[in-house]
């Protein structure tokens, strides 16, 4: 628990001015709670971290040597303290609601993100009105590249005023919809911090250039709701350093979350204007259990869509909506990260439909290692092309994590049975054709 929290913080207890859902909290300190498809990392030191690292890069090598078209996939959690993905996540998300409370006072309230375009000169005067900065300081807020073509500020331009490496540190004030109050929109990090939060910013930067020389994608995978506006930014910025040329990082975006086709479309529309290669797995998302219990625990609104259903057609919404991007551009790609068949037929229609050939390799399709194999190999001997995701690391630490979702996946046991139907009557048919071993 007490690498949720700050130590700068501690002393100056700015951690009750902290959103509910960004707060570290005793009751969930230990992450696994309800997980069955994702293996949960604990931060002990800086060396642990490195260590993560030096079994990242070699399973970097790993696909690499096995594969000319391998993908590898790591957790920031491994990385370092997870207090930073919590503070910078808090600040990412204050920083995004205040555009929309600032779009709400222009009347565009309720609008999709990307059709929200806030007026430059009213902008102003609503910033100078809060306190926040006068006229003349944020002049130079919106000029040149962070001002959109139109003369509008729009969410893209207004987080590019947010930038993890330069400005993080640098305290500024926003108003608490709730209070009014003006406060930090970050609490300062001690030194120490500081250091931590850049090594763990530098351990990502190892992997993504080792990647790069190996020619191996680097996936980044989706975690809580309270790290994950975070995760997804470093993997953001590390995809517009790296992601150039070709897709070489591949971010992830849960579709079981309310905002997750605001996010896909603001991203998407990130890479269309600086000209980068957009990558993504598109997930379900792993966490649904622990994510309802801790919003309702510790008291704001559940992050998730309230239905299966509602879930799905995000799914699809989110997807067909890439997949209209590798129509127009080539320049997208997305791994269909999925166990469920009506999701996998909709991606085989819809490449159709768009005449999007599995030899491009723009889709990729993903299961995970022991599940699914009735969709894993009809795709692969189609010619899609399909992967396993496959834990690597020492034995005694990825056994745990296979023996937990074999013991608590009910879906798996039915789709076990499943398989093996599948299998029994390939046997039979085998067998009656007098063809069994041919
Ligand atoms: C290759 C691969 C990589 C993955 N990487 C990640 C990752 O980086 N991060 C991550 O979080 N997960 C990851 N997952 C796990 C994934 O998010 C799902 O938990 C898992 O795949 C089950 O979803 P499904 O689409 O396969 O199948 P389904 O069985 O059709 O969907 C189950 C999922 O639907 C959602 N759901 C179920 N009931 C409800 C409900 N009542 N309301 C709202 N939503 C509901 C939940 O997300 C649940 O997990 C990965 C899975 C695969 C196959």
């Amino acid at each position: 628990l007490s690498s949720c929290t700050s130590a700068a913080e501690k002393e100056m207890g700015g951690a009750e001015q902290r959103e509910k859902q960004y707060r570290a909290h005793r009751g969930f300190g230990d992450r696994r709670g309800g997980v069955i498809s994702a293996r949960t990392y604990f931060y002990a030191d800086e060396a642990k971290c490195d260590q993560h690292m030096e079994t990242f890069l070699r399973c970097i090598d790993a696909s690499s040597g096995s594969s000319e078209d391998g993908f590898s996939a790591i957790k920031l959690t491994a990385l370092g303290r997870p207090q930073f993905l919590l503070q910078f996540s808090e600040v990412l998300v204050k920083w995004r609601r205040f555009f929309h409370q600032m779009a709400a006072e222009q009347g565009q309230a309720g609008r999709a993100a990307l059709e929200m375009k806030l007026e430059v000169e009213k902008l102003q005067e609503a910033l100078a009105n809060l306190g926040i900065a006068t006229k003349a300081e944020s002049q130079h807020w919106f000029t040149g590249e962070n001002l959109g073509v139109s003369g509008t500020v729009d969410l893209l331009d207004w987080n590019s005023l947010i930038d993890s490496r330069t400005k993080l540190s640098k305290l500024l004030l926003v108003p608490n919809m709730q209070t009014g109050q003006l406060e930090p929109l970050l609490s300062r990090f001690t030194e120490e911090e500081d250091l931590q939060m850049k090594r763990m910013l530098q351990r990502m930067d190892v992997l993504a250039k080792r990647a790069t020389e190996k020619g191996v994608r680097l996936m980044v995978d989706a975690e809580q709701s309270y790290f994950q506006p975070a995760i997804s930014r470093l993997t953001l910025e590390m995809q517009r350093r790296f992601n150039r040329d070709r897709a070489i990082i591949f971010n992830t975006y849960q579709c079981y979350l309310k905002e997750a086709y605001d996010n896909v479309t603001v991203d998407v529309e990130l890479s269309r204007r600086e000209g980068w290669h957009f990558g993504t797995k598109l997930v379900r998302g792993a966490y649904m259990e622990q994510e309802r219990e801790r919003a309702a625990q510790i008291g704001y609104e559940d992050p998730i869509n309230p239905t299966y259903e509602k879930t799905n057609e995000m799914y699809h919404r989110c997807l067909d909506y890439i997949l209209e991007e590798i129509k127009h551009s080539r320049k997208a790609n997305v791994m269909v990260a999925s166990h469920n068949e009506d999701t996998v037929k909709f991606t085989l229609r819809r490449m159709m439909e768009l005449g999007i050939h599995p030899s491009e390799k723009k889709v990729y399709f993903g299961q995970l290692l022991g599940m699914c194999d009735q969709i894993t190999f009809p795709l692969g001997q189609a010619g899609f092309p399909v992967y396993k995701y496959v834990p690597y690391g020492p034995v005694k630490e990825v056994l745990p994590y296979l023996s937990r979702r074999a013991q608590e996946n009910r879906g798996f046991v039915q789709r076990a049975n499943r398989e093996r139907d599948l299998l029994w009557r390939e046997v039979k048919r085998r067998l009656l054709a007098g063809s069994l071993f041919s």
